[in-house]
């Protein structure tokens, strides 16, 4: 089986209000009301179909010229047997910049994403089944809720999902810790006792501050703490967890931050996910560090559409340490998806896919509606 073709099907979709975030220094990041990404189609000799998305790409980040860009990664693909994974990425570290490159850590992703598909098409088998199996139904999702001004857009937003049947939240925080503190008591109050409720600071705290903000919070019994500073430095991280007793959550992309966070005793659970990974195959590597040091697993998202979250439920299916709910809010965040079936959420739940490859179709037809 080799590569001979490689398409991208650029797609832009607007999510239900435009989110903020924290970012480093305590101010909020520019509100996101739309999220692009590009659908890569691989084709092999063997007349398979493999898909990638890459998700929720910055608009600056986007290439000037698309057909030469996919001109570029057809260049790169054609020839590979899909089965060959330690080359793909043997060589996307030789030619790709994925840890400061976000576009190049993308295309990583969707490439490793796609050469899954086409393993589990010819096999005639799930994509869980060529990681080794899996070791649940579904995933408990947390709804992500995003920092907004008005209590009341919270309060209606956080009842909705509740009636849907979530249990789990992540609250992001960290740009005004009063508002913060008004937020996570609607949460606690309008989602009950036993939800489990997380908060995310984007790195909005400082390392004097953090401490003081994380015990004020957790008045309402916090699940974790994800990124409460600035995470260069594990140093920090670990000053920061030295002084609560909250599970501090730190995404994690690849191996050499993994064994840094460790050896600095910083963290609690690791937030790995694909597009912060660049793909399945250096995922489930770091899943196997956080096991081999007795550290939980959630899987992160950066908002994926259907496509992106099924390789993500695929992921999750398989990691036998995966301690807190994952958070695979884009098929509920988006108006639209390019899923024949999009996905729904059962019990604040995915249920993992059964068919073959990543399991579901892509809607064509869609994904000419929703062009770029
Ligand atoms: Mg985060």
């Amino acid at each position: 089986m080799k590569v001979v073709s490689l398409a991208l099907h650029p797609v832009v979709v607007s999510r239900r209000y435009g989110t903020v975030i924290a970012q480093q220094g305590g101010k909020a990041k520019k509100s996101v009301a739309k999220s692009y990404f590009y659908f890569v189609e691989v084709k092999t000799d063997n007349g398979l179909t493999g898909w990638g998305e890459m998700s929720d790409i910055d608009f600056d980040k986007l290439p000037k010229n698309v057909a030469d860009y996919a001109d570029a990664l057809a260049a790169f693909m054609k020839g590979r047997n899909p089965f060959d994974l330690q080359k793909l990425h043997h060589d996307i570290s030789e030619h790709f910049d994925i840890a400061d490159d976000s576009l190049a850590r993308a295309a990583a992703c969707a490439l490793d994403m796609a050469m899954y598909d086409l393993i589990g098409k010819y096999a005639k088998r799930p994509v869980y089944d060529l990681l080794g199996g899996a070791v649940r139904k579904d995933v408990v999702i947390s709804w992500v809720a995003y920092i907004r001004e008005e209590l009341d857009l919270l309060r209606d937003e956080i009842r909705e999902r509740v009636k849907q049947g979530f249990r789990a939240f992540k609250l992001k925080v960290g740009v005004d810790i009063d508002l913060d503190e008004k937020r996570l008591a609607l949460t606690r109050e309008v989602a009950g006792r036993d939800a489990i409720i997380k908060v995310d600071a984007n790195a909005g705290w400082s390392v004097k501050e953090a401490p003081r903000n994380i015990r004020r919070l957790h008045k309402y019994q916090l699940a974790g703490v994800e990124t409460p500073v600035p995470r260069e430095d594990p140093a920090d991280i670990a000053a920061v967890r030295k002084q609560v007793d909250v599970p501090i959550l730190e995404h994690v992309g690849n191996l050499e931050y993994a064994l840094a966070l460790i050896k600095a005793k910083a963290i609690d659970v690791m937030n790995i996910s694909l597009s912060g990974a660049g793909g399945l195959f250096p995922a489930r590597q770091i899943v196997a560090l956080a096991q081999a040091a007795r550290i939980g697993v959630l899987v992160g998202s950066t908002v994926e559409l259907g496509p992106g979250t099924l390789a993500q439920l695929h992921f999750a299916a398989t990691i036998p340490n995966l301690t807190l709910p994952s958070d695979l809010i884009g098929p509920g965040m988006y108006t639209d998806d390019v899923l024949v079936r999009p996905l729904q959420y059962q019990r604040g739940r995915l249920a993992i896919p059964r068919g073959i490859g990543l399991g579901e179709n892509m809607d064509r037809q869609k994904m000419r509606e929703l062009k770029f």
